[in-house]
């Protein structure tokens, strides 16, 4: 592995038990390898196990001690170095890109990282508790390793900042907002960044006036309408267990139902929000798995609720697609990413199929054939449908580039 001149740059995206690592060529963007932290990959406590994948070398596997969140991203940095993938002993790290979930309402771009920030993204903690504290672990581990190179960190919700009061506040007493600051931020959002920008470029189209609706479709998921490169509505909420149904998480239900199950059937709050987070989804009906993969094999052996969870995620996503479509006043393209949305036909068609009425015609042999990324809509489709492999990290080292340059330009 060559490190030029300019160095690379190393993108982490911490989550609650596991941490991935890319790195990045810094002049060219090109990827030159990634990594994985894991403490459930270890079944002794206080280790974790880590897998480096240099690019074009074999992959390289160990255990290592990791008694907590930071020294295990102490470590696993330090071991990216000795694997070569950023230069001996880190040194030709140049920059580094945080991924972090939460950004509030007020943070609207990428942010260089300083005691301050550090400060500002603690007080998000309580609106995403489980990644928030990860992140700035992951944040404070690099500044122990690498002290003096920059930091940027790229925020989930900040793509969908600007979406207006009517689609993020809820009807519930404004007193929820004002006081608690209740409303939706949504979620995902370097996903349908990227993929908005990547739909503009395969249309041959600049953002303005574009008219997208993005599935990202994965363990977790949510749609994003976007005008103009510009988030409309994004239909993860106040948290990520809104809108459509996922492996394991419920989405939107009746909210009746949650006070139902609490006054009437005796469950706690912890045991609801174990059974709307853990046992609700694709596994929740299924009673197979959360994973689309094996609900898809057991529905084509015949199990009837693997085929009905199926069809309720289906009915679930064109549903919403179809009122998108409709804050947008129509679409020019329905963009598929994420886990299910790359890689399952049958999810696509069943989608497609009664989404005639909103343009879309899907063809069906692209569909069956095609990859990322491709447009898989019939020849005369009014609307286009792309399928779109979604590179998060590539957009954070992208923007991380992007800051270290105009940092570099202001001195
Ligand atoms: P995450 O949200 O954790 O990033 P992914 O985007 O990788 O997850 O999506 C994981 C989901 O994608 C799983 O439900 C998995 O079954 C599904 N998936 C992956 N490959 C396929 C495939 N070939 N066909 C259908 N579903 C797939």
């Amino acid at each position: 592995m060559t490190h030029r001149e300019h160095g690379e740059i190393l993108v982490i995206n911490a989550g609650s038990s596991s941490v991935k690592f890319g790195v990045y060529e810094f002049d060219s963007l090109e990827p030159l390898g990634h990594g994985l932290l894991d403490w459930a990959g270890s079944t002794r406590p206080g280790r974790a196990s880590l897998t480096l994948r240099p690019h074009g070398r074999p992959p390289l596997e160990a255990e290592l001690e990791a008694p907590d969140y930071r020294s295990g991203v102490c470590e696993a940095v330090q071991r990216l170095g000795k694997a070569g993938m950023v230069g001996a002993n880190l040194s030709a790290v140049r920059a580094i890109g945080h991924r972090l979930i939460h950004g509030g309402e007020k943070i609207r771009a990428p942010v260089i990282i300083d005691r301050a920030m550090k400060e500002t993204v603690r007080g998000f903690a309580h609106l995403a508790p489980l990644h928030i504290p990860a992140g700035l672990e992951a944040i404070e581990a690099c500044e122990a390793t690498m002290p003096d190179v920059l930091q940027v960190g790229l925020f989930d919700t900040a793509f969908f900042a600007d979406i207006p009061p009517v689609a993020y506040l809820y009807p519930v007493p404004y007193s929820w907002y004002r006081d608690w600051g209740i409303r939706r931020f949504g979620f995902h959002g370097t996903s349908h960044a990227y993929c908005a920008g990547r739909a503009a470029e395969m249309l041959g189209r600049d953002s303005a006036g574009l008219r997208l609706v993005i599935c990202h479709l994965g363990h977790g998921a949510s749609a994003t309408a976007v005008r103009g490169g510009v988030a409309v509505t994004n239909t993860m909420g106040y948290t990520p267990l809104e809108g459509f149904m996922m492996g394991t998480r419920s989405g939107t239900v009746d909210p009746g139902i949650l006070l139902h199950v609490l006054r009437e059937r005796g469950l706690s709050v912890e045991e609801l929000d174990e059974a709307l987070h853990k046992q609700s989804g694709l596994l929740g009906i299924s009673g197979i798995s959360s994973d689309f993969r094996r609900v898809e094999a057991a529905a084509d052996d015949g199990h009837e609720r693997a085929q009905l969870a199926l069809g309720m995620y289906a009915y679930r996503v064109r549903a919403m697609v179809g009122a998108l479509a409709v804050t947008l006043g129509g679409i020019d393209a329905l963009v598929f990413t994420g886990g299910i949305g790359e890689n399952s036909v049958r999810l696509r068609r069943d989608v497609c199929d009664g989404l005639e009425c909103i343009g879309v015609r899907l063809d069906e042999e692209r569909n069956r054939t095609a990859g990322p990324d491709e447009d898989i809509a019939a020849p005369g489709s009014p609307a286009r449908v792309l399928l779109i492999h979604t590179r998060e990290e590539y957009m954070i080292a992208r923007e991380t580039r992007r800051m270290a340059l105009e940092r570099a330009g202001e001195r």
